[in-house]
């Protein structure tokens, strides 16, 4: 039996700095004072391992009662809307700024397309912290939609629109949701007046879907997959999508006690791959668990 790690998989640069700025945070000041808002990143096994070395984890409520010019707050990759930032300032806490800065490009996106009063429509997850972080920076004047249906329903289409996405979403809903706003625009405005009345920005995240096309190579030159991520993992729930989509027997493994012996019946070639806020060691002691649990070399 062979066992392969796509090529593709282990963190994204955008986790890697994030992981890096805690790291060095934590080497550099000790633990007792630093803190991280939020799950840093989605994935409870290199959490598990920055906890080890010191990494605590708080929620906005926990924030509210800090104090002391000691204390630093770290920002996770998703990012914080304005108010985390005065709030902040306010109690005299340092934030130090991990976002990732794609996801800051895409918030300067979204607050120039809202002061030229365009009507700002999000493809994302409403609650899903980088969509807080991008409502936030325009006072939640948008419109959040999850589906083509949605945003049918919800737009008005009395004024300019312009269509963006969170970093990590699956790529064929947004260009859905973009195909049925411009039939709608051009129905009501005329094809000719498509451009001035709508405006389409992929920030969907190369990271993510440049993999694409290896991602489906790997899935189908594989008998089966286990897609290694944390279950609330965005853009781990998309990826693995793509994969079952070219590959049945595609497997969602967040921890290696789920790893079921039946699934390698009959198996010559399985292949292990993971989202992007998926560590290289963890893909590393997945393969080890099958090898062990198989007894192969
Ligand atoms: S997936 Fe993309 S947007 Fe998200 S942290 Fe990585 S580089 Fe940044």
């Amino acid at each position: 039996m062979k066992i392969n790690i796509d090529d593709s998989s282990g963190f994204c640069w955008g986790v890697v700095r994030t992981v890096d700025i805690v790291e060095d945070t934590l080497k550099n000041n000790g633990s007792d004072n630093v803190y991280v808002l939020g799950q840093i990143i989605h994935n409870p096994r290199e959490i598990e391992r920055l906890e080890k070395v010191g990494m605590k984890t708080i929620n906005h409520d926990r924030l509210e009662n800090l104090s002391g010019d000691k204390t630093k707050v770290i920002v996770r990759a998703h990012g914080e809307p304005p108010t985390t930032f005065k709030m902040a300032a306010e109690l005299g806490i340092e934030l130090i700024n991990a976002t990732c800065p794609l996801v800051t490009g895409l918030q300067k996106k979204v607050r120039n397309f809202h002061k030229r009063g365009f009507d700002v429509v999000i493809y994302g997850k409403p609650d899903h912290a980088e969509i807080v972080g991008l409502r936030g920076v325009i006072n939640d004047d948008c419109i959040v939609v999850q589906s083509a249906a949605e945003a049918m329903e919800r737009i008005s289409f009395s004024n300019r629109i312009v269509l963006l996405s969170q970093t990590t979403k699956d790529k064929k809903t947004l260009y859905e949701i973009k195909d049925a706003i411009e039939k709608e625009v051009s129905k009501r405005y005329g094809s000719e007046k498509l451009k001035d009345m709508f405006q389409f920005r992929d920030t969907l995240c190369k990271e993510v879907w440049g993999r694409e096309e290896i991602l489906i190579d790997f899935a189908r030159s594989h008998d089966i997959i286990l897609f290694v991520a944390g279950k609330k993992s965005s853009n781990g729930k998309s990826l693995y999508r793509l994969c079952r989509k070219f590959n049945k027997r595609t497997y969602f493994v967040e921890h290696t006690a789920e790893i079921e012996i039946n699934w390698f019946d009959g198996i010559e070639k399985v292949g292990i791959t993971g989202a992007t806020s998926t560590p290289l060691w963890y893909l590393e002691s997945v393969r080890e668990e099958i090898k062990k649990r198989l007894e192969v070399d």
